[in-house]
Order: C-alpha cells, then sequence, then structure tokens
C-alpha cells in the first residue's frame, strides 16, 4: 500500500506523462486535473502544461531537473579562447535539418548552419517548441520566420564582434521584432511566446530582449555578463 503522499505523487506523474502526451488538446477532464494541479504548485491554471508547469512540477515532487548548460560570457567569447573558439571559423559550424520549415526571406530551408556545440541544443529547443506549440501555432506566432546564425560581422550598433560571427546566435521573425522594436510592440515579447524563451532558456540560451527589451529577434549561447 502506497502512502498518501506516494499515492499523489504517482497519480501526479500519470497525469504529467498523459497531459504531456496530449498537450495539444488536452481532454476537459484532463484539463480540470492540470488546472487543478496548477493550482496548488502555485503557476498560472491555464491547463496547459508549459515549461514553467513542469519546472514548478519537478520542483514539487523532488524530481532533480535537468542541468541548464552554461555557456562563456559575451565577454569570454570574444576573447577567442572559450570553447567556441575564434571568430569566423566555419570549420566548427554544422548543419542542422529543422523539425518543421523554417523560412528565410520566404524561402523555405532544408538546413541551418550553426556552431557544432550549440547544434544538438537548437535541434533540441526547436523539437520542443514543434511539441509544444505545434506547426500551426508556430506559424501563427511566426516562429518559423528565421533571420539567419552564422555571420561573421560586428554586432548592431557597435564595434565590438556579435556572437553571429561564431554561429551561437540566431535570428527569428526579424521583421515584427527589429534591433529597437520594444516590448508589447515587438511580436515575440507576448505572453503566448513565453513558452518559446522558456525553452530557450532551459538550454542556457539568452534572449535579449527578455533581457534588455531591445533586439527581441535574437537568442544566443552566451552569457551577458
Ligand atoms: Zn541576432
Amino acid at each position: 500500500m502506497l502512502s498518501p503522499v506516494k499515492l499523489l505523487q504517482t497519480q501526479k506523474i500519470v497525469c504529467i506523462e498523459e497531459a504531456t502526451q496530449k498537450a495539444t488538446v488536452p481532454s476537459t477532464h484532463m484539463k480540470a486535473d492540470i488546472i487543478r494541479i496548477q493550482q496548488k504548485i502555485g503557476v498560472t491554471a491555464d491547463g496547459i502544461i508549459g515549461p514553467r508547469t513542469v519546472q514548478a512540477l519537478t520542483r514539487e515532487l523532488g524530481i532533480t531537473p535537468a542541468t541548464v548548460p552554461s555557456w562563456p560570457t559575451q565577454a569570454e567569447v570574444r576573447k577567442g579562447t572559450s570553447c567556441f573558439g575564434r571568430p569566423g571559423n566555419e570549420s566548427v559550424l554544422t548543419s542542422i535539418v529543422p523539425p518543421y520549415p523554417l523560412f528565410y526571406d520566404g524561402k523555405a530551408l532544408r538546413s541551418i548552419r550553426v556552431h557544432e556545440l550549440v547544434a544538438p541544443h537548437v535541434l533540441a529547443v526547436l523539437r520542443e517548441v514543434l511539441e509544444h506549440y505545434g506547426q500551426d501555432e508556430i506559424h501563427r506566432l511566426g516562429l518559423d520566420l528565421y533571420g539567419g546564425s552564422y555571420n561573421y560581422r560586428a554586432s548592431t550598433g557597435g564595434s565590438s564582434l556579435s556572437m553571429h560571427a561564431w554561429g551561437i546566435a540566431l535570428d527569428f521573425s526579424p521583421t515584427a521584432n527589429a534591433y529597437k522594436t520594444k516590448a508589447p510592440r515587438a511580436s515575440l515579447s507576448h505572453r503566448d511566446c513565453r513558452a518559446w524563451w522558456e525553452i530557450w532558456e532551459s538550454h542556457g540560451a539568452v534572449s535579449l530582449g527578455r533581457s534588455r527589451d531591445y533586439d527581441w529577434m535574437h537568442v544566443q549561447f552566451a552569457r551577458l555578463s
């Protein structure tokens, strides 16, 4: 016989597993269960299992969460001695095939090219994004509009090299998230994109929009300080 606490935990785990499998369209009954659990653990009770709910649940259940990678700081990257090496070294770039169509300037891309050390994380992020949102919602939110990664250039409005010069930064939905466009005008600052950013952040990536409210298109695998 399981103790009441164990029984509750077992029920919750089953509920999480079922909910995760049906994340896009939870049944009414399941949604009510999820809302009750969310109310108990103190996250937004919207009936949708997003990254924040999963985080709170893992804490509640005492499950050790997967560790978030800690990437070098921008200053370390710019020295050229970090794990990412020197800028402009295309031999460390690798191509990944996105799990949903990405469009660059209206053209569908077969693959995108990023630094080999961040490639598994970019792929994992895109897979998790697909699982969380589904292709229709990805398209509605403009998360399939790609603005590029590797580019040997200075950062916008500065003289130091951009993290793009190492292939460790990516841009998305550039038109609706121009460099100086702030929240709430920047589309990626909207509430329904919160999970998008939480997924990137769970891989240690940093959003300039979320950190500094500019360049909302940009995400990078380097800490700001
Ligand atoms: Zn960028």
